[in-house]
This record gives structure tokens, sequence and C-alpha cells, in this order.
């Protein structure tokens, strides 16, 4: 069998540095609760950013959760969400009992349409919190929705979780709203297998996170509670992945870029062929490398091809309006979101892949061409 290629998988440091911090917490038997690492990797990570504070978490999913909680988010607060993301975004909008409003995208950025933003506000006047996402490495015009979101006196979210080390106008995303949340699942640009992180220039909020992602003890010597609490701490063994992950977190960028300009070069001129958007403000990670078709080759014609090579590939989130689940709550759009899902796909952008394999991957889309 041919070697597969992935759509996007761990890699580590050639370096070795995951393992040194491994070994380090075996050495000193900080296999657990928390331990240096963890203060570690938050510090390097709120560093890197430019934030105050971090609270390193299991995953992205539980930082958009605490996020929401933070920012005050409860039982029947409406919360305006990207339409065009990930489950993960938009349901811990439901863990906290609250009502998402889904909002349409724009060509323009594939991200919140500040536009529908704004007309939202008008059918919702009271709003508590707006859930902006950066998809596949790239930013939504954040400028635009801060804006809004300051004029309405909103809290805003970013859900970073694929766009760490974007810079949007040289400030990275994740740092704009009150809360960021990044994620280190196994196929986002730099992993610790699973886990997430909780940014903010607020420190007293992100330390009022660590209390609650650690089942809320009161400081007593027995065990008191007087809030609900979660267990949605990192390991310490997870967050040595982390430090050492984010050392090559650059090194990755630059590899992702690589790979997206390949396609461009190769593919770009294929009649249909739209790459996503880049705007001149937007220096984005490069996490996926995603195209739409607009022409007699449809995603699916590529996908199907790419599975019978062993390449894997897959198709644009599908837009939360349309999900079953989801079908009760309010969209407010105009079916760009809709148009996007439906005409887009996402190319294998493994880091791992040598030239040799991009060219097998440019070959074989080329093919359906012809
Ligand atoms: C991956 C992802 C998440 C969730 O992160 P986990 O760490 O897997 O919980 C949230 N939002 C988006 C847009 C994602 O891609």
């Amino acid at each position: 069998m041919i070697e597969k290629i992935y759509l996007a998988s761990p890699h580590m440091s050639d370096e070795g540095y995951e393992m040194k911090y491994i070994q380090q917490a075996f050495d000193t038997n900080w296999i657990a609760p928390l331990g240096e690492n963890v203060n570690e990797f938050e510090k390097e990570l709120a560093t890197k950013v430019g934030v105050k504070s971090a609270a390193a978490l299991s995953a992205g999913t539980a930082a958009i959760h605490m996020a929401l909680k933070a920012a005050g988010v409860g039982e029947g607060d409406i919360v305006f969400c990207q339409d065009l993301t990930f489950s993960a975004t938009s349901n811990p909008i439901i863990y906290q009992n609250a009502t998402p409003v889904f909002i349409d995208s724009d060509y323009k950025t594939w991200n919140m349409d500040p536009v529908v933003l704004e007309e939202a506000f008008e059918k919702y006047p009271n709003v508590k919190a707006v859930l902006v996402v950066h998809l596949y490495g790239f930013s939504a015009d954040i400028d635009k929705i801060l804006e809004i979101c300051k004029k309405h006196n909103v809290v805003l979210i970013e859900d970073a979780a694929e766009s760490l080390g974007t810079l949007y106008k040289g400030q990275y995303t994740g740092t704009f709203g009150e809360y960021g949340v990044f994620s280190f699942n196994g196929n986002k640009i730099i992993t610790t297998s699973g886990g997430g992180m909780l940014v903010s220039n607020n420190e007293e909020r992100i330390a009022k996170v660590r209390f609650w992602s650690t089942q809320a003890r009161d400081k007593a010597r027995h065990y008191q509670h007087s809030e609900l609490g979660y267990n949605y701490r990192m390991s310490n063994i997870l967050a040595g992945i982390g430090r050492g992950q984010l050392k090559v977190l650059d090194q990755r960028i630059a590899k992702k870029k690589y790979i997206f300009e390949f396609y461009k070069r190769e593919l770009g001129e294929l009649e249909g062929v739209q790459f996503m958007p880049i705007n001149e403000w937007n220096e984005p990670n490069y996490w996926l490398s995603c195209m739409t078709l607009t022409g007699q080759v449809r995603p699916i014609d590529i996908m199907e091809t790419l599975e019978k090579e062993n390449i894997e590939s897959r198709p644009i989130w599908k837009p939360m309006h349309m999900q079953p689940f989801y079908e009760d709550f309010d969209f407010i759009g105009k079916g760009i979101s809709e148009k996007i899902f439906e005409n887009g796909i996402c190319l294998p952008s493994d880091t791992k892949m040598t030239d040799e394999d991009l060219s097998r991957v440019v070959e074989v889309i080329k093919r359906l061409w012809k």
C-alpha cells in the first residue's frame, strides 16, 4: 500500500524538546497534580502571544466553556456565535444553558461578517457575548468586530483554536478580545495530544478559571465548595509536550506557509479554483490549505480521488445553522457560510510532507481537470 498522506498529524520536534520536559516531570515525580511544566507552559505561551495571563486546560472546548463562564454567560443569555465553525465553538454555550444566535461569514474573511453582526444587534439588543472564530489559521476582521462589541458593551471571545501564531496587523489572534482560546488537539498546528489554553489580560478572571477548573475547592482544610467546579486542568506531562512544541511553532508555521504556496502555485490557475482569502492585514499560520471550487470539478470529486490514492482531505466545516442539533436556533445572514461549505475543501497540510508528497497530491488533483 502506498504511504498515507495525512490532513494534519502530530509533529514532534526533531530536537526532542518534548521528551526532555516529560523526563524532568518523571525525574521529579511531578506526574500529577499540575507542576512546573503547567506553570511554565502557561507563562511561555502568554509571553509568546503577548498577554498577561493563561490557564492550561484539558481541551480547547473546556477553554471556551470557561471563557463563557468567566464572561458571566448563564441561563437564558444570548451569545452571538460564528456560524461557520466546528461544533466545539458553540456547544459550550449550551453547557451554560445560554442561547446561541448564529452569525454568517463574508467571502472576504470566511469568518464573522461585521455587517451581519451589526444587523444582529438590531434584532437582539441584549447580548452577553460575541464568539468569533479565526478559521483554518487566517483571521477575522477583528478591528471591526471589536469596535461593534465596544459600541454595544459586549464581551468578545476569540476562538483561536486553529490560529495560534496568526497575526492580525502585527498582533497575535486570541489577544484582542477579553478572552482568547487555543487548542492543542492532535491535528492542530502544535499539539499536546489533547489540551487547550485560555488567555486574557484579566489576571483575576484567569485565576478564577484555574479555581473552577480544579473542582472549585475553597480555601479550607476540609473539602468546602461554594461554587460549581470542573475537572478541566491540563496534566503536567502533557504541558511538557506543549513546552517542547511551542519551541517549534514558528518552524511549523513556515512549513505550513510553504505548503500553501506550493498548492497555490500549482493549482491556483485551474478553472474555478479560488484559495482561501488572505487579507493584507493578516499573516496567517496557514494551519490548513483550503480552496473553493465553482467550476465543473466539485469538492467531492477531489476528496474521492485523493482517498483512492490514500491521501486525506476533508470538507469545510458544516455551518452550525445547518446542524440538526442547532436547527431550532436563529441564524442571521445571507447563506454565505453555506456556499463556502458547499464549495470548499481542505487539502492535506501535514508539516511532515515532502516535496514529493506535495507533488503527488497536486498531480492527482490536476488529473481531474484533464
Ligand atoms: C479544535 C477546535 C476546537 C476545540 O478544541 P479541542 O481542544 O479539540 O477541544 C474549538 N474550535 C475550533 C474552531 C476548533 O478547530
